[in-house]
């Protein structure tokens, strides 16, 4: 690509270095912009420049904030004996949207996956069981996914875990609401089978 100015070749190839974005999309994306008002490109500007800069994480949930401690780690009105482990921070945005979950959560930032070289020390289990030892977690509720490398995770952290004082649960797996039943997999159907729940249950949720 043959640009006339530098300054438009150096925009397009840092928009470029954004994952799937390739160098066509960048100089449509920066050329759009070009052509926004000033302000709005200011705007923009000083939201990724803030996020770099001043995006915190939470000291409890290593979720982000803009402070020490996350809005819900700082809430009354949650359930501080739950905690939710989670993958990453795109899974608590997930469980919030369900409007469904009034405990805490935990995390991990990542999941044990010796092919991409992630160990359990470069998660964060040691502070997950700090947090029961000192903190009143009455229940762990593992909502990874449910891979080999979630199911890896899971383990290690329960067995982390020891004697602790804390129950355990994982979140349920089976059938995705509206799915035909013919079309799924069989480990899924055998284990929504297994982990069947009362139907006034089902009912009720
Ligand atoms: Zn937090």
């Amino acid at each position: 690509m043959n640009f006339s100015s530098k300054i438009l070749e150096e925009a397009v190839h840092q928009v470029s270095q954004l994952p799937g974005i390739g160098k066509r999309t960048a100089l449509r994306l920066v050329l759009h912009l070009m052509r926004q008002p000033e302000q709005q490109t200011d705007a923009l500007s000083k939201a990724l420049t803030d996020m770099r800069h001043d995006l915190k994480f939470c000291k409890k949930c290593h979720n982000v904030s803009d402070t020490d401690f996350c809005e819900i780690c700082a809430s009354h009105n949650r359930d501080h004996t739950l905690v939710c482990v989670v993958e990453d921070v795109r899974d608590v945005m997930a469980i919030e949207n369900t409007s469904q979950y009034r405990g805490l959560y935990h995390v991990l930032g990542g999941k044990i996956s010796p092919m991409d070289g992630i160990g359990p020390q470069d998660l964060k289990v040691s502070s997950l069981v700090n947090r029961v030892k000192n903190d009143e977690v009455k229940e762990i509720i593992f909502a990874l996914s449910p891979t080999i490398e979630g199911d890896t995770t899971n383990f290690y952290i329960f067995k982390q875990l020891g004697d602790l004082p804390v129950s355990t649960s994982t979140i349920a797996r089976g059938i995705a609401v509206g799915d035909e039943l013919e079309f799924a997999d069989e480990v899924t159907l055998g284990r929504s089978i297994l982990q069947r729940i009362p139907y006034e249950t089902s009912v009720k949720s």
